[in-house]
């Protein structure tokens, strides 16, 4: 998303009221621009990745760490440079939902070079420098997933109550001075999020049990026992969800038909990756039974009513919906896959005709009728009246309420940007090169599964279970997941369970494994020593978080809080556990604390800031 322009937006009886329109123009936006650009091809790999950051503010005199809430101060400042020279800036800076939240990326897209890889970490440390040279009192810039006690009292500096009985959240943990206060989107949406919903916000996230945890963990079931469970971490606000922070990568592809098969062909390893990165295991300050992110923001924003969640028979809503607007996908998107689309991908009639009499094929059709079942919950006066050939706001305004594990990405109007897909289920890493292995691995994957017309695709509905198992305490070391049995094969569709070791790394006589297929495609390309070095740093860093080798940081941060000597194995993170946590965190993140249990011995690159001239072999193949 571009720089956020200001508006106002309007409430959400107005919003409301203008649901239809969004989508009918939407949906018009959407025909005119695959008509201009269905054709379009010979477009070259470009990427990117999105780091989130939270600036955590440590009082080593109290013990004790917090969120600051100085995103507003620190952002305008960080974007000085792109708003004087746009095109030549290292970096950009984007704001994110929460008030203590940065999100940065590189200043451009890296392109179809092997030697870009070596610049990726670079790129990231020169970031991170960038955001900590502006910090101040005690404030550093963490790329973790989630802060272990958001939404604990006085999680935030300057500190701040929670409001539960006016504002926007009506939280009782997120004080609205929590959701960043710089543009009016974030409160919008978190407002019209839960109007339209038309009860709080429910998250419950069971705890883990503990030798000596207590159950009820606490009172919220009783206060609100429609709403919070007594054996989970009771959240009510979209900011305990969307205030955590992730880990994406787009990538452009040569046409729409390859973008089309990426991302279908990601969609299976969305669960996967999910489970390799798991990073949040304790939300606010109680260790719980799940590794990741993933549900808990997907419970932040589900915004659909007692008719659509089945609660209620459908009088004025239209549609029973089966997930929230932050899931997993419901269908592939390529022809060759309609068969794998097993699972009902609830759509709206009236906006699938339109689309099939635009022009639009069965799949992709499915697709966007499938993405506007959502009404819009954020609007603004400005972007009400638009001009359907060139504009694609309405259209963009869906689609970007849409937060699926993979985003299919038309070209924005009139730009030389073509068709793009982003992979979107990794929690955030804690370092650069952790981040920096993540999002090669997941590049390197595209380029071998274009290579050599690599099949992953599998039943929607199993990878909505492997979804599922991916966020279980453990999962990464434990769990089996659904599997196609024969990669190769087109049309070979059996499947088998399997653990993350055995998809990575391969099982002998069963599957060859992902790392062992990217070492056989790479072998064939010339690189120079650097470059070499560095992405074999990132695939044993993959390897052996797979193999159980090294930890999952979720893992590492369980272990770090049970030999802490102040917890009482409760299930309590509390302020000296958190600042201690976070201290030791920081100290690996800057490379002043070993962490062999996280990083292996060897996690050293060789990563630069320029690429060097000699290699320019490039990694795309001719567009089909
Ligand atoms: P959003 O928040 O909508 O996902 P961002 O602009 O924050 O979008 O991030 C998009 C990512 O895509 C960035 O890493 C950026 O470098 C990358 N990118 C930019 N242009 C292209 C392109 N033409 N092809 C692929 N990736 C691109
Ligand atoms: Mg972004
Ligand atoms: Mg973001
Ligand atoms: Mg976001
Ligand atoms: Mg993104």
């Amino acid at each position: 998303m571009g720089l956020l322009t200001e508006g106002s937006p309007l409430s959400w009886e107005e919003t409301k009221a203008l649901a239809e329109h969004v989508r009918r123009h939407g949906v018009e936006q959407f025909i005119n621009l695959y008509s201009k650009l269905r054709d379009r091809t010979g477009d070259v790999l470009k990427w990117g990745d999105e780091v989130e950051y939270i600036i955590v503010k440590f009082d080593d005199v109290n013990q004790r760490a917090t969120v600051s809430l100085r995103a507003e101060e620190v952002l305008p400042k960080l974007q000085e440079k792109e708003l004087k020279d746009p095109q030549n800036v290292k970096s950009l800076w984007r704001p994110e939902y929460g008030a203590y939240m940065i999100e940065g990326t590189p200043g451009k897209p890296y392109g179809g070079l092997l030697a870009h890889f070596n610049i990726v970490e670079a790129n990231m440390r020169y970031r991170r420098a960038e955001a900590s040279a502006l910090l101040k009192d005690g404030e550093v810039i963490m790329s973790i997933t989630n802060f272990p006690r958001l939404g604990s009292p006085n999680f935030t500096s300057p500190p701040y109550k929670p409001t539960p009985d006016r504002g926007v959240s009506l939280s009782y943990f997120f004080p609205d001075q929590a959701t960043f206060p710089g543009h009016p989107r974030y409160k919008t949406l978190a407002e019209n999020i839960r109007k339209r919903r038309g009860n709080r916000m429910a998250i419950n996230i069971p705890v883990f049990r503990d030798v000596n945890t207590k159950i009820p963990i606490d009172d919220y079931h009783k206060i609100l026992p429609d709403l919070a469970k007594p054996d989970s971490v009771y959240l009510d606000a979209m900011g305990l969800g969307m205030g955590c922070c992730c880990l994406q990568v787009t990538f452009q592809a040569c046409c729409i038909t390859e973008a089309r098969t990426l991302y279908d062909q990601l969609a299976p390893l969305c669960p996967i990756m999910l489970a390799l990165s798991a990073a949040s295991p304790v939300y606010r300050g109680y260790l719980t039974d799940v590794d990741c992110r993933w549900n808990v923001v997907s419970a932040s924003v589900d915004c659909r009513t007692r008719e659509e969640l089945g609660l209620e028979p459908l009088k004025n809503d239209k549609f029973r919906i089966h997930k929230s607007r932050y899931d997993s996908i419901d269908s592939y998107l390529s022809p060759e896959h309609e068969k794998y689309n097993d699972i009902e991908v609830v759509h709206d009639p009236a906006v699938y005709r339109r689309l099939r009499e635009g022009g639009i094929d069965h799949p992709l059709a499915i697709h966007v009728a499938h993405l506007f079942i959502r009404d819009t919950v954020s609007l603004f006066s400005e972007k009400v009246h638009q001009d359907d050939e060139n504009d694609t706001d309405h259209f963009e305004n869906i689609q970007s309420t849409n937060w699926q594990t993979m985003r299919f990405k038309p070209p924005p109007p009139n730009s030389p940007i073509g068709w793009r897909v982003e992979f979107r289920p990794c929690d955030a890493q804690l370092t650069d090169f952790e981040n920096a292995a993540y999002v090669c691995f997941v590049v390197l994957l595209t380029r071998v599964i274009l290579t050599y017309n690599l099949k992953f695709v599998m039943p929607i509905s199993k990878v909505d279970e492997n979804m599922q198992r991916a966020q279980r305490r453990g999962a990464c070391a434990s769990q089996r997941f659904w599997w196609r049995r024969d990669v190769r094969s087109q049309d070979a569709d059996t499947y088998l369970e399997m653990t993350v070791h055995e998809i990575i790394n391969g099982k002998e006589g069963v599957f060859p494994g992902l790392i062992p297929l990217i070492e056989s495609y790479l072998s064939g390309m010339d690189v120079d020593a650097d470059t070499h070095c560095s992405v074999q740093q990132y695939l044993k860093l993959i390897q052996r978080r797979a193999s159980g080798e090294i930890l999952t940081m979720a893992s590492w941060m369980r272990e770090f809080i049970d030999k802490h000597p102040q917890y009482k194995k409760d299930s309590i993170v509390t302020e000296k556990i958190n600042y201690d946590l976070l201290k030791t965190a920081y100290g690996i993140q800057s490379g002043t604390i070993p962490a062999p249990t996280l990083l292996g011995s060897s996690n050293v690159s060789k990563t630069n800031d320029d690429i060097p001239k000699a290699f320019s072999k490039m990694m795309s193949k001719d567009c089909p």
